[in-house]
């Protein structure tokens, strides 16, 4: 395979406010706003925001358990939308998820070796010894004794339900996993031994993940690439060695200063950003960050700001940080940022 594992093309989602109208103007909730990145085999993309900025309904509509308003989703260079049903299926092998409540995830009258074996058992039907010796063997794959498999998710600890719900993933040997805010609900310990597995698993399987995560530190900590979105749409996006360096867009830089150690012992809170995240129903006009911004000038509050590229690779949406050449942009505009030019 030479293109990339998963594209995803200007994908939206808008909720409409009101049920079965396909009309246009009716009021929605526009929880994605045009987003694209791709993602290549083995690699650790992480998404970063607040919440409700659209990180579990993008992780949604990669699965397909939702419908796109628009933009396209390509699992190794296919459509998923023209997919049949038993396609889709297939491909649903090569993807699989992780959620953050293990608990509501996993169905609580099934066994653990029950619950690992199903996805595999939804392909072919396996004979109890079968069933058994795969339930030993994905048990050990996420540190767990093979005397686990008699238990119920309710006779488990956080870490170990969170660790059946990684070893339940990875029954059908998927080349991507979607993990959304999956170790977010932890004890900071038992958090860095499950990023530690995520990683073991990646250098011996060579999976790749998407890491959706509100926690800075948990993604600078296990990252390749990072992108940060705020009300549905991608204000950067940059190798984590890169943002991490130097945050440019003014959203990066306040949600890192939020989170500035990647400290395993430190305990991390939601982002304390001032003011509040808008509503993405009405959300503000030209950059949705203007409002919270310290740097917001006139343009930031009329024109939206595209994603811009920079030299060192990163693409960043903000008309002060990384002003894209418009014909009708006052010059004076430029460089006006008490904190001067970042580029
Ligand atoms: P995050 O995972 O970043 O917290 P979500 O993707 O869950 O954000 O939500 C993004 C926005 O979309 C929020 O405003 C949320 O209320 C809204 N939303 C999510 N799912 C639905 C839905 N099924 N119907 C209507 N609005 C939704
Ligand atoms: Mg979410």
């Amino acid at each position: 395979m030479t293109g990339p594992l998963l594209e995803v093309d200007g994908l939206t989602k808008h909720y409409p406010l009101v049920a079965g109208l396909f009309k246009t103007n009716v009021p929605a909730v526009r929880a994605l706003e045009n987003v694209s990145f791709s993602v290549a085999a083995g690699e650790t993309f992480c998404i970063v925001g607040e919440s409700g900025c659209g990180k579990s309904t993008l992780a949604r509509l990669l699965m397909r358990l939702v419908d796109p308003t628009s933009g396209r989703v390509l699992v190794e260079g296919t459509d998923i939308a023209g997919l049949k049903r038993h396609e889709l299926r297939a491909c649903r092998r090569r993807m699989q998820m992780v959620f953050q409540d293990p608990y509501s995830s996993l169905n609580p009258r099934l066994t653990a070796g029950q619950i690992i074996t199903e996805p595999v058992e939804n392909f072919e039907r396996l004979g109890r010894k079968q069933r058994n010796e795969l339930a030993a063997e994905l048990l050990s794959k996420v540190g767990l004794s093979p005397e686990m498999m008699h238990r119920l998710p309710s006779e488990m600890s956080g870490g170990q339900r969170q660790r059946l719900g990684i070893a339940r993933a990875l029954a059908l040997e998927p080349s991507l996993i979607i993990a959304d805010e999956a170790v977010s609900a932890l004890d900071v310990s038992v958090q860095a031994q499950i990023l530690n597995l995520l990683m073991d698993l990646q250098k011996k399987m060579g999976i790749a993940y998407i890491f959706i995560s509100h926690d800075l530190g948990v993604v600078e900590h296990i990252g390749h690439r990072v992108a940060v979105m705020y009300l549905g749409r991608i204000v950067e996006l940059a190798s984590c060695e890169t943002l991490f360096a130097k945050p440019v867009h003014p959203y990066t830089e306040a949600l890192i200063a939020a989170a500035p150690v990647p400290d395993p012992t430190r305990v991390r809170s939601e982002v304390p950003l001032e003011g509040e995240v808008p509503s993405p129903v009405n959300p503000p006009s030209g950059c949705a960050f203007h409002p919270r911004c310290p740097l917001a000038i006139d343009r930031c509050r009329v024109e939206l700001p595209p994603l811009v590229p920079m030299s060192d690779g990163r693409v960043v949406a903000c008309h002060v940080r990384a002003p894209s050449a418009t014909a009708d942009m006052p010059l004076t505009s430029l460089g006006t940022s008490p904190l001067g030019s970042v580029a």
